[in-house]
């Protein structure tokens, strides 16, 4: 049977994250021993994440290793868009697909039939790579262990696999593709890049 959480007292519990723990007290079930975090204790937390976001930036990138060419056309794409770097432009990119698409199962299922697949292979398959660091807000990096927990993959890896998705997205001529980025994606990302 499942537990009711009806045996309730208040505790110290700790978190474990970026190597650092974070402690405060929050309401604990006496007999299943689950963490009931309130406003509260989330008003906390992320005040302390914001803590270290100011003093450990590290904490908050990840670096990951994309092709050449996929960097050139992104370059290419950023002309439209001055003073908009690719790092900047491929965080734009993750939280767009984790706001917009990824938690959307009609989206997401449709992108996936869509995708090309031969442009994307060849992006991965790339060897000639380039090392790039993108920065995260706190919210998004959280989101972004957690998916990587729950997927067994690291943060570095579900970047770029979003990145790669959405850069083939862009440089392919395949017209269901183009029409999902133009009445999907497309709107967004200006916005996102006007706030940048
Ligand atoms: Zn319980």
């Amino acid at each position: 049977m499942e537990c009711s959480h009806n045996n309730i007292s208040n505790k110290k519990v700790k978190k474990e994250i970026f190597d650092m723990t974070f402690e405060a007290k929050t309401s604990v079930c006496n007999d299943c021993g689950a963490h009931l975090r309130d406003n509260e204790y989330e008003k906390k937390y992320m005040q302390w994440l914001e803590g270290i976001y100011k003093e450990r930036r590290d904490k908050f990138q990840t670096q990951c290793h994309f092709s050449k060419n996929l960097v050139k056309c992104a370059e290419a794409y950023l002309e439209d868009y001055p003073g908009i770097s690719p790092t900047v432009f491929f965080r734009a990119l993750v939280t767009i697909y984790f706001n917009v698409v990824d938690g959307d199962g009609k989206k997401s299922s449709q992108l996936e039939s869509i995708l090309d697949a031969e442009i994307y292979d060849s992006f991965i398959q790339d060897k000639d790579r380039k090392k790039v660091t993108i920065q995260f807000k706190p919210k998004m990096m959280i989101e972004l262990l957690a998916i990587g927990e729950f997927l067994g993959e690291s943060t570095s890896t579900i970047v770029e696999e979003v990145v790669v998705k959405f850069m083939t997205m862009i440089t392919s001529h395949d017209e269901r593709l183009r029409s999902f980025w133009e009445n999907e994606i497309r709107d967004y990302l200006d916005m996102f890049l006007k706030g940048a």
